[in-house]
């Protein structure tokens, strides 16, 4: 909440959208359903005369107003879904896909004349990678990439290969916090700053880059593997149909084969 109380107060022109992802869904926690068009547009003015009493700490309204639609859609998210046993791995590619479909909806409504919006996204990651989602995801990293889209990704827990893929291709950085407690300082840090703000800051040196594949087949990550010459599907062992496009491989036989046949003869 902080950040992204920050980033408003950046520029007046800033916007802010904020999605959970969980592990059976993925909502918008701001803009929720109560705020109008006019509130993301102007500066939150509509929804200040109907839904807020008014700030008592001194602190600017729309900002109390989103942090508590904030608390109050994660306390809803979190009570109404049913974990089941130890599975953490979230609809991450799903909430991507989200992020860039509000991008798009915000860069045609608020743009008036050609003034270009740039937009980020910005993954906070707590769960596991979920290979199964690799094509997705990976679909959706190409998507942002076309729409010069910056994606970082702030890993909490263990290491993502993907999202490092991620943040290499769109140009965005990619950070492992390794102390929690100062999280808030690396966000502000690290995050806070745009794209042209950065080239000016010493940041975090980029990291090595994890480039493995997931096979289509098992979806393992892979370093070395089979590759359908006409969809480019992945797999890990070879087989003479590929089960994306369904296209036969003409192969010449291995010469163990011929061999066998020989030897056959010979026996004759
Ligand atoms: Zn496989
Ligand atoms: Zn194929």
């Amino acid at each position: 909440m902080v950040l992204g109380n920050s980033h408003l107060f950046m520029s007046r022109n800033n916007r802010l959208a904020v999605i959970a992802s969980h592990t059976q869904e993925s909502r918008f926690l701001y803009p929720g359903k109560r705020w109008t068009r006019a509130d993301l547009l102007g500066d939150g003015a509509g929804l200040l005369e109907s839904n807020c009493p008014g700030s008592k700490d001194g602190k600017y309204e729309l900002l109390t107003a989103i942090n508590d639609a904030i608390t109050e859609e994660v306390k809803d998210l979190m009570t109404k879904t049913e974990m089941k046993g130890q599975q953490t791995e979230t609809l991450l590619a799903g909430s991507l896909a989200k992020a860039l479909c509000y991008i798009n909806k915000m860069s045609k409504e608020v743009m008036k004349g050609n003034q270009e919006i740039r937009s980020r996204i910005l993954v906070i990651k707590a769960a596991e990678d979920s290979a199964l989602q690799y094509m997705n995801f990976m679909n959706v990293i190409f998507a942002a990439q076309k729409q010069s889209i910056l994606i970082d990704a702030c890993v909490l827990d263990s290491d993502s290969g993907l999202l490092q893929q991620a943040c290499d291709i769109t140009g965005g950085i990619y950070l492992k916090v390794l102390h929690m407690p100062s999280l808030l300082q690396y966000l502000l840090w690290v995050f806070l700053p745009d794209q042209e703000q950065r080239a000016q800051l010493v940041l975090p040196p980029p990291i090595h880059v994890d480039y493995r594949a997931a096979c289509f087949c098992h979806r393992n990550l892979i370093e070395i593997g089979y590759v359908c010459s006409v969809c480019l599907s992945i797999f890990c062992n070879f087989s003479p149909i590929c089960s994306t496009c369904e296209t036969a491989f003409k192969i010449s036989l291995p010469p163990v084969m011929k061999a066998k046949k020989k030897k056959l003869k010979l026996a004759v």
